[in-house]
């Protein structure tokens, strides 16, 4: 199959993490006979130094033309970086919420899972972690209350400050779609999450997501409280498979997902639009304090790279393969700095890239 790849490598340690996905990328392709084309483009702090502008539109158009878009980072030390003195519409930042806004990427999908090699860093008691967990949050990434109708008046010297949440039936609709999509590439299983035990907006989603289960009859779907969600993360993630809510619900969820993993530099994500288009990128941010040091734990991107293979590409072995290879070289001991511990072999960010590509057969 040949695909094209745009490739935004970013600020920091961008260009050394996307560097081993890439790698990782020529392997399955020299072993799967696929060829992967890579137009690679600048966003965030390298185009404000390049073109004075965080995104360009010569960046969004060949986004569009591209098949999948993998990322790395954006931006700088938020406190020494010159260009976190420029207006806030000209930062890092404002390139990737343009991209997001560009390629019409509605739905956010972060897997949290907890590798059993790792699970010395999970936060939780180990009666739950010893269990080990595998989930992905679904998260509603364009509409509810980060984008409703805003005001703050003073009135009678009483001061208001309203912010209003507004879903469409289109909007739960397409995200709902999304989720079960992915499930049947799961474990089959949906946890929609809400409060329609208060908010007209969360009835809503019930409504919708409930009648777009009916096209899906082989997946489980269950509907969960959002306050009594928090409480489930932490009592048995293993409970859970695709979880999907809307846009703040998410947004706070899938931090308290990603922490009982207890590793940023492991956890992949994809947003994603209506076709099978998405852009792919780590979790975490640029780290400044270890950039161009080949000490970045390069994992998450490769594991972004296998979301990729997997949603965008529909190649569904070769996904398979890339998580695997990231298994076997955690098996047999190796861990980049933000994950080392006692006995293991600590390696440097193109050794771990060189490991993975390697254990792919
Ligand atoms: P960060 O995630 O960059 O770093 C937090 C800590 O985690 C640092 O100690 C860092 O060294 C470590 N870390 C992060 N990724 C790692 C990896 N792959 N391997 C090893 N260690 C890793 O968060 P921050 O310091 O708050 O932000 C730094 C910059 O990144 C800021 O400019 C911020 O705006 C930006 N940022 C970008 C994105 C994005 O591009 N999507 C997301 C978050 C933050």
């Amino acid at each position: 199959m040949n695909k094209k790849i745009a490739v935004i490598k970013g600020d920091g340690i961008g260009p050394e993490i996307v560097g081993e996905a890439m790698k990782v990328l020529d392997k399955v392709a020299q072993v799967y006979g696929h060829n992967f084309e890579y137009d690679q483009l600048l966003m965030g702090g390298c185009s404000i130094d390049a073109y004075g502008v965080p995104l360009t539109d010569e960046t969004v158009s060949r986004c569009k033309a591209a098949d999948a878009v993998l990322m790395g980072s954006i931006g700088g030390d938020t406190t020494t970086s010159p260009w976190y003195k420029l207006p806030a519409n000209l930062r890092p930042e404002a390139g990737l919420l343009g991209i997001r806004k560009a390629l019409g990427l509605f739905a956010n999908l972060r897997p949290s899972r907890l590798y059993p090699q790792l699970a010395g860093a999970c936060p939780l008691k180990e009666e739950i972690s010893s269990r080990g967990f595998d989930m992905l949050i679904m998260r509603e990434l364009t509409g509810g209350l980060y984008f409703g109708e805003r005001k703050t008046v003073e009135e009678n010297g009483v001061t208001t400050a309203v912010d209003t949440l507004t879903y469409t039936d289109g909007e739960i609709r397409r995200i709902a779609v999304k989720a079960f999509e992915v499930a049947m590439k799961r474990r089959k299983k949906v946890t929609s999450v809400d409060k329609a035990n208060v908010l007209d907006s969360s009835r809503l989603w019930r409504k919708i997501v409930t009648e777009v289960a009916a096209d899906y009859p082989e997946v489980t779907l269950e509907h969960m409280l959002v306050d009594n969600s928090a409480m489930q993360l932490v009592k048995d993630p293993a409970q859970f498979d695709v979880m999907v809510t809307e846009n703040m619900f998410g947004d706070i969820l899938s931090d308290e997902a990603s922490m009982i993993t207890g590793s940023i530099g492991m956890l992949p994500s994809a947003s994603m639009n209506e076709t099978k288009f998405g852009l792919y990128e780590p979790s975490g941010g640029s780290a400044p304090d270890i950039a161009g040091q080949n000490k970045a734990n390069p994992i998450a991107t490769i594991l972004s790279a296998a979301m990729m293979l997997r949603f965008s590409f529909d190649m569904q072995a070769e996904a398979d393969a890339v998580e695997n290879a990231v298994e076997n070289v955690l098996d047999n001991g190796f861990r980049t700095g933000d994950i080392m511990s006692d006995g293991m072999k600590c390696v440097s960010c193109s050794q771990m890239g060189d490991l993975i590509s390697a254990a792919i057969k």
